[in-house]
């Protein structure tokens, strides 16, 4: 296949089981597109994405900013009580003096997971109002960047296993922020599994692009 500019890569897309090329060619809202070689779904382009990300996206930034503001654990050790925010966490990592550890972690999970929703909300509304033809590819390009080193999953992982160790050498408390924080990462793999990023530069294509065609 000769490609006459790198434009013409736009249409080619690549099935990420198998491996075969396919040229893009446009489908109806709603619709999927699958693999000639093995039938697994190449791209999907339904616009009730838009107002399902928009939703999921501003729940999961709710239940964030909750989870940052409350207490996550409140520990009863030899009469005294102490509880753990992760503000807090971060903070008391900076003043022990590991600034590269703490530098770390809030930004991954801090950071990176703020500016993930952050991101959404804006793309999805960019799509709703058929706006920011620029601003949506920087946005997308950013977000590809920044999706793998959202780590509060893990984050939260590790906090149960701490909490398990602890059981038995002091009193547990759950707070509001750890039920909060096991919303957020629902929200947030539901996210990834349901809408790829593939889907957001197809609807951004179509939404955004296309319109300036027609
Ligand atoms: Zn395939």
């Amino acid at each position: 296949m000769k490609l006459e500019n790198e434009d013409a890569l736009d249409n080619l897309i690549i099935c990420g089981h198998c491996f075969t090329l396919h040229e893009e060619t446009p489908i109806k809202d709603g619709a999927k597109a699958c693999c000639v070689g093995c039938g697994a779904v190449l791209y999907r382009y339904d616009t009730k994405l838009i107002d399902y990300g928009l939703s999921l996206s501003i729940a999961g930034l709710i239940f964030f900013i909750l989870a940052n503001a409350f207490p996550l654990v409140q520990i009863d050790i030899l009469g005294t009580s102490q509880y753990i925010t992760i503000p807090k966490t971060i903070y008391a990592l900076f003043e022990s003096g590991f600034f590269l550890v703490g530098l770390l972690c809030a930004c991954l999970i801090l950071v990176f997971p703020l500016m993930i929703f952050l991101i959404n909300i804006m793309l999805f509304s960019l799509f709703h109002f058929k706006r920011g033809k620029a601003l949506s590819k920087h946005l997308l390009i950013l977000l590809s960047h920044i999706s793998p080193w959202n780590m509060v999953d893990i984050f939260l992982i590790s906090i149960m296993v701490a909490l398990v160790k602890l059981i038995g050498l002091a009193q547990i408390h759950m707070g509001i922020s750890f039920w909060t924080l096991i919303v957020f990462v629902g929200i947030d793999i539901y996210i990834v599994k349901q809408i790829h990023i593939s889907e957001l530069w197809m609807l951004r294509k179509r939404l955004l692009l296309d319109k300036d065609k027609s």
